[in-house]
């Protein structure tokens, strides 16, 4: 993963519960950082949402088809 500011590799700095951030939930926060400016990233990576299914719309692409046909 590359720095958002200068495309530098960022450096690893760990990974930490989200409970150790105070968040709600199940989770793990990495953060990294950059090493040539002096940019910090944290990654919020929540687990346990596998389990619920993302409901893909598709109403917008038959909308369209109906509006073609009409
Ligand atoms: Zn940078």
């Amino acid at each position: 993963m590359n720095c958002w500011h200068c495309r530098e590799e960022l450096i690893w700095g760990g990974d930490h519960d989200f409970e150790d951030h105070g968040l709600d939930g199940e989770g793990i926060v990495s953060n990294l950082s950059c090493s040539r400016c002096s940019a910090f990233v944290l990654v919020y990576y929540p687990i346990g949402e596998e389990n619920e299914q993302d409901n893909i719309r598709q109403d917008t692409e038959m909308d369209k088809e109906v509006r073609k046909n009409a």
